[in-house]
């Protein structure tokens, strides 16, 4: 058997499409257009792309994009007054502060600077909170793009069992929270876990977000199972054989895997892309929200 491939590429482009249709009727009927602000600090080039390409995808859906490139000196004072004119400023519906932060700058500070209801990227202690305790919040982007896929895949996700291996703030903690909520019986495996293939092998549904290129094999994983693999790791490769000198794989052995698993994301093109089309998603709820509109259905956890 060969599982199902679960392309990114093709379902965020469908939510990017979803998104896209919202925004027009908000701007036609109501008025609003959605703006995402999105703060960079420093020159991170990984930090860069990411931004470049947040900036152009919100622009494509509709929405108005505000860049702030701050210089990687930037003091916390400075950032923090900008945070707090952003959070006032109406036409602004989304914040995101672009991580890492420069040393200098206090992450969980600059974080819960941003108003919670502004907070599409969901890391704000509130919205931590929210969803900790099931009730309607801003949803961390990464997590979110897995269960989108997981129900347009699984449906009803009830009684399955899921382990997540990776207890990470953005992304470990959160999907158990979600899974929790699909009624799923939930294990977080992280670093310290013993006997990881073992708790892996019984799992209907699979979630990597390790940063550990290639660790989950074939023989970890229950025939049939739904394998999601966030990881993004790079690894160095000759350039004889590749020019760039270096390929993206994830923390599944992708070519192993596929012979056992149901259905699996590969890596580039699976969740990847989900990221940024639920950052737009997020978005655009925040907006709905804010002009007490109605939300849009099936982008949201
Ligand atoms: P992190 O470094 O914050 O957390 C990694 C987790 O993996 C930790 O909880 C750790 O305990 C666990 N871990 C480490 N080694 C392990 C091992 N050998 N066995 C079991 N568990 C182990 O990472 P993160 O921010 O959650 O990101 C994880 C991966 O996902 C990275 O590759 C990152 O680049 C990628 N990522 C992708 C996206 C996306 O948009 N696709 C978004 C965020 C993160």
């Amino acid at each position: 058997m060969v599982g199902k491939l679960l392309d990114g590429k093709n379902f965020s482009a469908q939510i990017r499409e979803k998104v896209s249709l919202q925004v027009k009727k908000l701007i036609e009927n109501e008025g609003v257009t959605p703006g995402l602000a999105v703060i960079l600090v420093g020159e991170d080039p990984a930090s860069q792309v990411y931004v470049k390409s947040k900036g152009k995808q919100t622009v494509e859906v509709g929405m108005n994009s505000y860049e702030y490139r701050l210089d990687k000196n930037t003091s916390e004072k400075e950032l923090l007054t900008l945070i707090k004119k952003l959070n006032n400023d109406k036409n602004v519906h989304g914040i995101l502060c672009q991580l890492p932060l420069p040393d200098h700058l206090n992450s969980d500070l600059v974080i819960n600077a941003i108003s919670p209801h502004k907070d599409v990227d969901g890391f704000h202690i509130s919205n931590v909170g929210l969803l900790g305790t099931g009730q309607k919040a801003m949803v961390p982007c990464t997590p979110l793009g897995c269960l989108l896929m997981l129900r347009e895949e699984i449906g009803d996700m009830s009684g399955k069992n899921a382990i997540i291996i990776g207890r990470s703030n953005i992304v470990g903690k959160p999907m158990a929270h979600l899974l929790i909520k699909e009624n799923c019986t939930v294990t977080v495996a992280h670093s310290r876990t013993k006997k990881i293939q073992k708790l892996c092998s019984t799992a209907d549904i699979l979630i990597a977000a390790v940063g550990r290129p290639e660790l989950i094999k074939e023989d970890w994983v229950k025939e049939g199972a739904t394998v999601i693999d966030v990881g993004i790791n790079r690894i160095e490769q000759d350039l004889n054989i590749n020019p760039k000198g270096y390929k993206i794989v994830g923390d599944v052995d992708f070519e192993g895997v596929k012979k056992r698993a149901g259905a699996i994301t590969p890596v580039p093109g699976g969740i990847g892309p989900m990221t940024i089309a639920c950052l737009l998603s997020n978005t655009l709820v925040a907006c709905c929200r804010a002009n007490n509109l109605q939300e849009p259905k099936g982008l949201t956890a």
